[in-house]
């Protein structure tokens, strides 16, 4: 039996901080705050702005040991710092990044992600999980099951949403996570991609957006709609 009650263990942000003090010899940060983003292709990023950093880490990596996420403390340092990353460190982390279980793991999300970019419900204005909910209760009896929420990448003008189903979201475009969008606006493109969730025969393909004759009589149902297409226009 292992007996691990007294080991000392370290949190990400502990040893992140830890391992800037030791490379940047003795200066130390005031905050270190870290998030865990879904990230495949890069297993984490730093950003250090005045005394406080910002860790980023693939949450394919949060979860790995302490010595891996050392390692890769070390990794991002040494480059931020524009030095050698020390050799143990590195062949800590490639072993890890090698065994047969982690790389089947990153493989499969891989696979599952794609180059597919998911945000996240959160935007820096609205955020569509409350906003899904109410709609669900509201219109839906609150059956609908909830997928994917997330906003686009890029602030499209022309495609201000669209259900993905290959990966069960809804993604709307950041331009609508405005503050100058009132939440009536944003609600009324979620309901419409809600819409496609529940006529799903309807629509095909990526970008085209087929709607039928009972799509548009639901569509009517939404409260505000004339209020809330007038704002789109706006945009
Ligand atoms: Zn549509």
């Amino acid at each position: 039996m292992q007996v691990l009650a007294d080991y000392p263990t370290e949190s990400t942000e502990q040893i992140f901080a830890r391992v800037y003090s030791e490379i940047a010899r003795g200066k130390s940060v005031r905050a270190v705050v870290c998030v865990i983003r879904p990230y495949v292709n890069t297993m984490g990023k730093i950003h250090l702005r005045g005394d406080d950093l910002e860790v980023r880490i693939s949450d394919l990596i949060s979860g790995a040991p302490e010595t891996v996420r050392e390692a890769l403390a070390w990794i991002l340092f040494s480059k931020l710092f524009r030095r050698p990353v020390p050799p143990h460190w590195l062949a800590h982390y490639r072993r890890y990044m090698n065994r047969r279980d982690v790389r089947h793991t990153h493989q499969v999300v891989r696979q599952t992600r794609g180059r597919k970019y998911l945000s996240g419900p959160l935007g820096a204005y609205h955020d569509l999980d409350p906003l899904f909910d109410a709609l669900n209760l509201k219109y839906f009896a609150g059956w609908m099951q909830k997928p994917l929420l997330g906003w686009s990448r890029k602030p499209s003008r022309w495609l201000l949403g669209h259900f993905d189903s290959a990966h069960n979201a809804i993604i709307l475009s950041r331009i609508l996570d405005q503050e100058k969008v009132p939440a009536i606006a944003v609600e009324y493109v979620l309901y419409h991609e809600m819409l496609h969730l529940k006529h799903p025969v309807e629509h095909r393909g990526a970008r085209r957006c087929v709607h039928s004759r009972e799509f548009h009589l639901e569509e009517q149902r939404f409260e505000g709609l004339k209020e809330a297409k007038a704002i789109l226009k706006q945009l």
